[in-house]
């Protein structure tokens, strides 16, 4: 075969995911830059993400699913802001020139490119181990922007779909959990083609006071709403979002130290004022994702799990254990 110049291998795969063309992108890739032009009324959003081969993704996965997997988790953080998605650059290294690795590659970011409404505009192609590296950019009114700063005393605690998941997944194909055969599809769903909350995010402007996407682990993430706003957390995990998946294929103490600790489930965590609920519920349903509250701010720091009747419960390797 030919070897391709990187051109040539741009031009191929991914030409096609320049579109949807935005408003705000003026010049996408062809020149050494891409161009843009934001509005005076709007900031820019940016974030970047390296996923390195068995590190962050396992190297023999699917190509689209990798793809898919790797723009849904940098898209995320644009969730996290309230931030509309616009634009993306790609880096990829990789071992060795695969055209069925790329084909299946493009072909799921462009997949997930026109799912979030979000277009290619600029890339670079290298030789080394596997590894992606997503630089996304989104819009937000000024000023307007959802941050890890502003929970206060009395707000609640609330996180969209469901916890857990993408950890089970993990361990699933690691072999580490045993799942049953109707299972299988719907975790390694949840693990390589997560939902970035983009919807709910644009939607907490006038809600939310805080806001975090879900990567670390739910008390991680939490933790840093915490840290960044002064205040401490209380978390009943008696209310925590496990789907009915999660439920049936793991052991009850697995299913919430899942839920609290595993990460990339890249759901949306968020604090408001009580007199939001109303509001959280009616968007929930217009959206169609589930808006569970979970938890209070509280004086203090760090972040405190308790159960349904109130008793402090702390975390350990093995799940969890009450005090
Ligand atoms: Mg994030």
């Amino acid at each position: 075969m030919m070897p391709l110049t990187e051109f040539s291998l741009i031009e191929r795969y991914f030409a096609s995911i320049t579109q949807p063309a935005s408003p705000y992108v003026d010049l996408a890739i062809g020149d050494d830059c891409c161009l843009l032009s934001i509005p005076d009324t709007m900031q820019l959003a940016q974030s970047i993400d390296t996923l390195n081969a068995n590190i962050h993704f396992p190297a023999e996965a699917n190509a689209d699913l990798i793809a898919q997997r790797a723009l849904a988790v940098s898209v995320s953080d644009l969730a996290a802001m309230g931030a509309s998605p616009v634009a993306f650059s790609l880096a990829i290294s990789m071992p060795e020139l695969s055209e069925p690795w790329l084909a299946a590659f493009s072909r799921g970011l462009q997949q997930a490119a026109r799912h979030y409404g979000i277009a290619l505009i600029g890339g670079d192609t290298t030789k080394g181990p596997l590894s992606l590296t997503l630089h996304v950019q989104g819009v937000v009114a000024k000023g307007r922007a959802l941050q890890r700063h502003g929970a206060s005393v009395g707000d609640c605690i609330f996180v969209t779909g469901s916890l857990g998941d993408a950890a089970a997944a993990l361990a699933f194909m690691q072999g580490q959990l045993p799942v049953a055969k109707s299972a299988q599809q719907f975790f390694k769903q949840r693990y390589y083609q997560p939902s970035a909350r983009v919807a709910v995010g644009q939607s907490l402007h006038d809600i939310a006071t805080a806001a975090i996407d879900v990567s670390d682990g739910f008390i991680a993430d939490l933790g840093h709403i915490a840290r960044r706003s002064a205040v401490g957390a209380v978390v009943d995990v008696s209310l925590l979002p496990v789907s009915a998946e999660l439920q049936a294929n793991a052991s009850a103490e697995q299913a919430l130290s899942y839920a609290l600790s595993g990460g990339d489930d890249y759901e949306l965590c968020f604090t408001a004022p009580s007199d939001k609920r109303a509001q959280l519920l009616e968007l929930s349903e217009l959206i169609d994702v589930a808006i569970t509250e979970v938890g209070t701010i509280v004086a203090g720091e760090g972040v405190r799990c308790i159960d349904e009747q109130g008793r402090e419960i702390i975390l350990s390797e093995s799940g969890y254990q009450h005090f």
